[in-house]
């Protein structure tokens, strides 16, 4: 990882990597709407800070310093992100944990890095770092990131150098979701990247709400065929394509409860209007009516089958295994 990796926002990488090749010290307000990437750009621009071959594209990668960097295991960095039980971090915490610390020496890297979401910082939390930013130490360096500066006090935005996030092209956005969503169509990542407004985390997570589609059809289709299916079709085909949502086997367990589903209430009630698989449903009608073999009681073997499925990875099981298991006791109910 370096600042390469990370899509757009030239400018700003070109100047971070030159402050970081510096090492300079001072207090940095990355600013940009929810879903902009300023965590991601804080985090390479403090790794590239703890880096001592850090170049013009940032980090190294391979040092120890990029390692313990890698594993948050260095004491050089400090992330003050959301807090976990509060809505806003404790003052406590930002006494003992940014201010004192940030009298104390670096103990591997040249500089020492505070890395603070200002969105979870409240008044008095600020309050308590102005004099730290007003005058940072000569090795201590503060990223701080605000999703809307309104709610950051003047007087930290004076003591701060504020750099604002450039708006993503089109293109950008569209590798971005590309790379976060794996074999989506081309139409969808478009759609997804129109309708983000130009913010790529919410372009990435429309896509995936768009890729939850796409999964169910795909299973649907399996599901539809597996009655006709011989054995090694399920451990070739069928299974292919679980794997290549490997990384959503959750949607996975999902999606096929949602067909049984459809399948169950279509054998009771043919005329039912609401089906979970309503883009499907001429398909699962059709699969129903020449399928008369199938009955509740093997549906719900089915989805048996599923839950073991969902067992088994959460205790870890091997994916193919575990999918290759559940599609065979499947198989096994709903052949001809
Ligand atoms: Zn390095």
């Amino acid at each position: 990882m370096a600042f390469s990796s990370i899509i757009g926002q030239k400018q700003i990488k070109l100047r971070l990597s030159a402050e970081a090749q510096r090492r300079g010290s001072g207090a940095y307000m990355l600013s940009g709407p929810e879903g902009s990437g300023k965590r991601l750009i804080a985090e390479e621009f403090a790794k590239a800070l703890m880096c001592p071959d850090c170049g013009p594209d940032g980090a190294c990668g391979v040092c120890s310093n990029c390692k313990y960097f890698d594993n948050c295991t260095t004491p050089d960095v400090t992330r003050v992100y959301e807090p976990s039980e509060t809505k806003k971090v404790r003052v406590d915490f930002i006494k003992d944990s940014v201010v004192a610390e940030s009298y104390l020496k670096p103990q591997f890297a040249r500089t020492k890095t505070f890395i603070i979401d200002f969105d979870y910082l409240g008044e008095e939390s600020q309050n308590a770092l102005l004099k730290s930013l007003e005058e940072p130490k000569k090795d201590v360096v503060f990223i701080l990131t605000s999703s809307n500066t309104d709610t950051v006090l003047d007087t930290v935005m004076s003591r701060v150098t504020e750099i604002k996030l450039d708006q993503y092209s089109d293109e950008e956005l569209e590798e971005i979701v590309r790379i976060n969503c794996p074999g989506l169509e081309d139409a969808k990542i478009k759609s997804a990247v129109y309708n983000s407004g130009r913010i790529p985390g919410k372009a990435i997570s429309l896509a995936k709400e768009d890729s939850g589609v796409s999964i169910r059809h795909e299973i649907n289709s399996i599901m539809i065929a597996m009655p006709e299916s011989s054995y090694i079709d399920v451990l070739e085909d069928h299974l292919d394509v679980l794997t290549g949502f490997k990384d959503d086997s959750k949607i996975i367990a999902s999606s096929i409860l949602m067909f049984l589903d459809d399948v169950s209430r279509l054998i009771n009630y043919p005329d039912c209007r609401k089906i979970n698989n309503g883009m499907d449903r001429e398909a699962i009608e059709n699969f129903v009516a020449v399928n008369k073999h199938i009955n509740t009681l093997k549906l719900g073997r089915c989805s048996e089958a599923v839950n073991t499925f969902l067992r088994a990875l959460e205790v870890n099981a091997n994916f193919d295994s575990a999918a290759s298991a559940m599609l065979l006791r499947i198989h096994e109910e709903l052949k001809k």
